[in-house]
C-alpha cells in the first residue's frame, strides 16, 4: 500500500496542470482499492457550490456540469463536518440525493473524504462500488492520506488561477496570484517581452589554436558594448530612480569585471571552446552557485547572472535588441524580465510590471519600487503567450493581476487609483513638517538602509538620521570580504551623508536567511544557528576589521553609534565591548584620532527580552528588531508559506515583549528604538507611541506615513489604546481596535487590506 501511495505521489507531484493531477488521481486510486468509481469533487466557494471535476466511472460528460450546493447530498455532508463517511449503501442516506446525469444510482458502498488545507474543505474525493460493502480500514487510511497530500497540489492549482481557467476554459477569468513587489495598481495594456538571446542554446564548438585570439577579441568587445549598454540604461533612469536603486547597475558594472566571468570565460576559450560555449559554462556555474543559496535576495542573483549571460551572448552574436513599440499604459509582461527590459521602456509610458518568476527582493522588484510602478512577481501560471495586447490590472498591493477584467472590478480598482492619488498628495503636505503628536511630544523618525552603501537614499532630508545600517549587503555584493579600507569608505559616506546626525550601523549580521557567497553556512536550522554576533565573535578577525572601520570612519563627524545584532547572552556584549575598546586602543595608538561611539544592542531573541535590565546596563542604547523578535517569540518562520498566517506582530505576547523591554530599559534610562517592519506599520504606530519608545525606524516609503500618524494622536489616547490593546487576548482584537482608531482620525485610507 505504501509503494502504492508513493507511486501515487510521485505521479500527481509530475502531473503539468491540475486537470492532469486530478486525473492521475481517480485512475489510480479507483485502480489500488478496487473501487467501481473514483471522483473529485471541488468547492467553487464563490459559486458556493460543489463541482464533479475528474471521476473514473461516472459518466465523462457529467464533468464540470454537475454542480452541487455546498450543503446538498453526500458530498455536502462530508465537507460540512470536515469527516470521513464510509457507508455500505449510500442511497440509504438520508442526505442521499440522485443525480441522474452522473448514472451514479447503479452504486451502494461510498466513501467520502474531505480535502484540507489550512482547516479549508477544498473538495471532496468519492469512492464507490456496486456491492453494499464498506471500504476497509487500509483502503480508508490510504485515501485519507492521498487526500492530504491533493490539498497542497489544489491549493497550489486554486490560488495560481489554474482551477477557474480549468472551469472556463480559455483565459483565467478570475485574478492570478504572485507576490505583491510594488505598491499601487496599474491598469494598462500588456507588452510581453523575451528575453534576448537563449544562451541554454548554445552548443560547445573547439577552436583550434589560430582563431583563440579572434575568439577572445569578440568575447572582450561585447563586455565592452554590455558596459556602454549599461551606462546608458543608468543615464536614462538617473532622473527617476533614488540613487540607492540606481546602484544596481554598478553591481552589474562589478560583476562585468568580475575575475569569475572574465577570467572564466577567458580560460575556457583558451583550452579550446569557442566564445560563446565559454561563456555559457561560465554563466551557468556562476548563476547555479546563486541558484543553491537558501537566502532568496541570493537566490535572485542568479537571474542577473544570467540576464547578463544573454547580454553578452547578444553582442557576441551581434544580434541588436529587437526594438519593442511602447505606448502610454504599458504593462510590461515575461517569465524572466529583466532590470534592463524595465529601463528599456520610458518611465512615463510604464503602468506596471508582471514577471512570472521572481520575489519581492529580485532586482526588478527593487527597480520598480524605486520608479514608482505597481508590480507583481512570480505570477506563475500567467498564460504570458496569449496576454499579449490584453488590457490588464496589476495589483501590486496584493500581488495579482487581472487579465482582461470585467466593468465591475475595473470600476473598483479606478476607485482605488483615485484614493491613491489623493493620498499621495495628502501626504505630500507632510513633508518638513515636525514629527511630533497633537500635544507637542515628538518622535523622532529614522531610516533603515543598508541596500547599497555608496549612495545618498531617499527620504535623507525627512529623517532624523539613520536608524539602522545594515552591513551585510555591501558585504554580499563582493566575492570576498571587504578590507578594512573599503568598508571605511563605505560607512564614511553614509556617516558623512548624514552628519551631523546619528547613523547606527549594525555589525556584520549574515547567517540565518542572509548567506554571503563566500562563507557558505550549512545547517538544518540556520535561524537557530550561526548568525549574526555569534559568528563574528568566533571570527574576531571580521568583526574587529569592521569596528576599526567603522571607528575610523567615524573621525571628525562624531556621529557613529554601534549596534550588535542578535545577542542572546550579557557574556557576548561583553566580548563584543572588550573587542570594541581593543579597537579604539589600538587605532589610538596608530596616531587615527578616533573617539569610543555609544555602544548598542539589538534585542531579538527572546531571552534578551527578559535580561534587558541586564544588557542595559552595559550598553548605552537598545534597539528591538521586531522582525527577528516576532518570529522567535512565536516559533513562525516567516518565510514559510504553511505558517506565515500565524506570523504576527500584533500577537498579544509580542506587545506584552515589548512593554517588558521599556521597562527594562527605564530602570537604566536607556533610550529604546524600534527597527523592525513594525515601526513603518502605521497601523501599529499609536501603540509604540503609548509605550513611550524613543525613536522609530523603518524604510524611506513609510516616513510620511508613520508621521501622519504621530501628528493625529496625542499621548494620552495612545496610552489609552495601549491600555486596551494589553486587555486584548489574540492579535485579531487589537488589530480592530487599531483600525477603529485609525479610522476615528480619519485615517484609514493610511492601511490597506493586503489579502
Ligand atoms: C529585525 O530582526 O527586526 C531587524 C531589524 O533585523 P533584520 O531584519 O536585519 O534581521
Ligand atoms: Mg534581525
Amino acid at each position: 500500500m505504501l509503494e502504492a501511495l508513493r507511486r501515487i505521489v510521485q505521479e500527481v507531484n509530475e502531473a503539468p496542470n491540475l486537470e492532469q493531477a486530478l486525473d492521475v488521481i481517480v485512475r489510480r486510486v479507483k485502480q489500488v482499492v478496487r473501487a467501481d468509481v473514483c471522483s473529485v469533487y471541488l468547492t467553487d466557494f464563490d459559486a458556493r457550490q460543489h463541482v464533479l471535476q475528474a471521476t473514473d466511472g461516472l459518466r465523462p460528460q457529467a464533468l464540470g456540469r454537475v454542480r452541487l450546493p455546498l450543503n446538498r447530498g453526500l458530498v455536502g455532508w462530508v465537507s460540512e463536518r470536515a469527516e470521513t463517511v464510509n457507508l455500505d449503501d449510500g442511497s440509504s442516506h438520508p442526505r442521499y440525493m440522485r443525480i441522474a446525469e452522473t448514472g451514479e444510482q447503479r452504486f451502494r458502498a461510498f466513501l467520502g473524504v474531505p480535502i484540507i488545507q489550512n482547516r479549508k474543505v477544498l473538495g471532496v474525493l468519492v469512492l464507490r462500488r456496486y456491492e453494499a460493502v464498506r471500504f476497509d480500514e487500509d483502503e480508508v487510511n490510504l485515501v485519507v492520506t492521498l487526500a492530504s497530500q491533493l490539498a497542497g497540489a489544489i491549493t497550489y492549482a486554486r490560488t495560481s488561477g489554474e482551477l477557474a481557467r480549468l472551469q472556463v476554459g480559455g483565459l483565467p477569468t478570475h485574478f492570478l496570484s504572485g507576490l505583491p513587489a510594488s505598491p499601487g495598481i496599474g491598469i494598462g495594456v500588456a507588452v510581453v517581452v523575451y528575453p534576448p538571446a537563449d544562451l541554454d542554446a548554445v552548443p560547445d564548438r573547439t577552436v583550434v589554436a589560430a582563431e583563440i585570439d579572434a575568439e577572445c577579441d569578440a568575447f572582450r568587445s561585447a563586455l565592452e558594448d554590455v558596459a556602454e549598454d549599461i551606462d546608458r540604461f543608468a543615464q536614462r533612469t538617473a532622473a527617476i530612480l533614488r540613487p540607492e536603486d540606481r546602484a544596481l547597475f554598478d553591481a552589474w558594472q562589478l560583476m562585468l569585471e568580475s575575475d569569475t566571468l572574465v577570467d572564466g570565460t577567458l580560460g575556457r576559450i583558451r583550452a579550446g571552446n569557442w566564445a560563446p560555449g565559454a561563456l555559457r559554462t561560465t554563466i551557468d556555474e556562476h548563476a547555479r552557485i546563486f541558484d543553491a543559496m537558501e537566502d532568496e535576495y541570493l537566490r535572485e542573483r542568479g537571474s542577473d547572472v544570467r540576464d547578463l549571460g544573454r547580454r553578452i551572448l547578444m553582442r557576441i552574436q551581434n544580434i541588436q535588441a529587437h526594438p519593442v513599440e511602447y505606448l502610454p499604459g504599458t504593462i510590461l509582461v515575461g517569465e524572466e524580465l529583466s532590470a534592463m527590459q524595465i529601463a528599456d521602456v520610458p518611465r512615463e509610458l510604464l503602468t506596471g510590471v508582471v514577471s512570472t518568476t521572481g520575489s519581492s527582493s529580485s532586482h526588478i522588484a527593487i527597480l520598480a519600487r524605486g520608479m514608482g510602478v505597481p508590480a507583481a512577481m512570480g505570477v506563475a501560471d500567467l498564460p504570458v503567450a496569449r496576454v499579449q495586447g490584453r488590457e490588464m490590472i496589476v495589483d501590486g498591493y496584493r500581488g495579482r493581476v487581472h487579465v482582461a477584467p470585467g466593468p465591475v472590478v475595473k470600476a473598483e480598482y479606478q476607485r482605488q487609483i483615485a484614493d491613491d492619488l489623493a493620498l499621495g498628495t495628502e501626504l505630500e503636505a507632510l513633508r518638513g513638517l515636525p514629527s511630533e503628536t497633537t500635544d507637542g511630544y515628538s518622535l523622532p523618525l529614522f531610516l533603515n538602509t543598508g541596500l547599497v552603501s555608496e549612495s545618498r537614499p531617499v527620504g535623507i532630508e525627512e529623517a532624523a538620521g539613520v536608524g539602522l545600517y545594515r552591513t551585510e549587503l555591501p558585504f554580499i555584493v563582493r566575492d570576498r570580504f571587504p578590507g578594512e579600507e573599503v568598508q571605511v569608505d563605505n560607512y564614511r559616506t553614509v556617516l558623512k551623508t548624514f552628519a551631523p546626525r546619528p547613523v547606527t550601523i549594525r555589525t556584520l549580521d549574515v547567517g540565518g536567511d542572509k548567506a554571503l557567497p563566500y562563507f557558505p553556512v550549512v545547517e538544518s536550522n540556520p535561524f537557530l544557528g550561526w548568525r549574526g554576533i555569534r559568528i563574528t565573535l568566533d571570527h574576531p578577525e571580521i568583526f574587529l576589521t569592521q569596528v576599526r572601520a567603522m571607528l575610523r570612519a567615524a573621525i571628525g563627524l562624531d556621529n557613529l553609534q554601534l549596534l550588535l545584532p542578535m545577542i542572546t547572552t550579557v557574556g557576548e556584549v561583553d566580548d563584543s565591548l572588550m573587542l570594541i575598546q581593543r579597537a579604539h586602543a589600538e587605532l589610538l595608538d596608530e596616531g587615527f584620532p578616533v573617539s569610543m561611539p555609544p555602544v548598542g544592542v539589538m534585542i531579538e531573541v527572546p531571552a534578551a527580552v527578559y535580561q534587558t535590565k541586564a544588557l542595559a546596563r552595559r550598553v548605552q542604547f537598545l534597539s528591538v528588531g521586531t522582525n527577528d523578535l516576532t518570529q522567535y517569540l512565536l516559533a513562525v518562520d516567516r518565510n514559510n508559506p504553511h505558517v506565515a498566517r500565524l506570523y504576527n506582530e500584533l500577537h498579544p505576547a509580542v506587545l506584552q515583549a515589548l512593554v517588558e523591554i521599556m521597562e527594562g530599559a527605564r530602570a537604566y534610562g536607556r533610550e529604546v528604538s524600534i527597527c523592525g517592519e513594525m515601526a513603518g506599520d502605521p497601523l501599529v504606530v499609536p501603540l509604540l507611541l503609548g509605550m513611550g519608545v524613543h525613536s522609530l525606524s523603518m524604510g524611506a516609503g513609510s516616513l510620511l506615513r508613520v508621521k501622519w500618524v504621530i501628528r493625529s494622536f496625542s499621548r494620552a489616547r495612545a496610552r489609552e489604546l495601549l491600555n486596551a490593546a494589553l486587555m486584548c487576548e489574540q492579535a485579531s482584537s487589537v488589530q480592530r481596535l487599531l483600525l477603529d482608531a485609525l479610522g476615528e482620525v480619519g485615517l484609514s485610507g493610511l492601511v490597506r487590506p493586503m489579502h
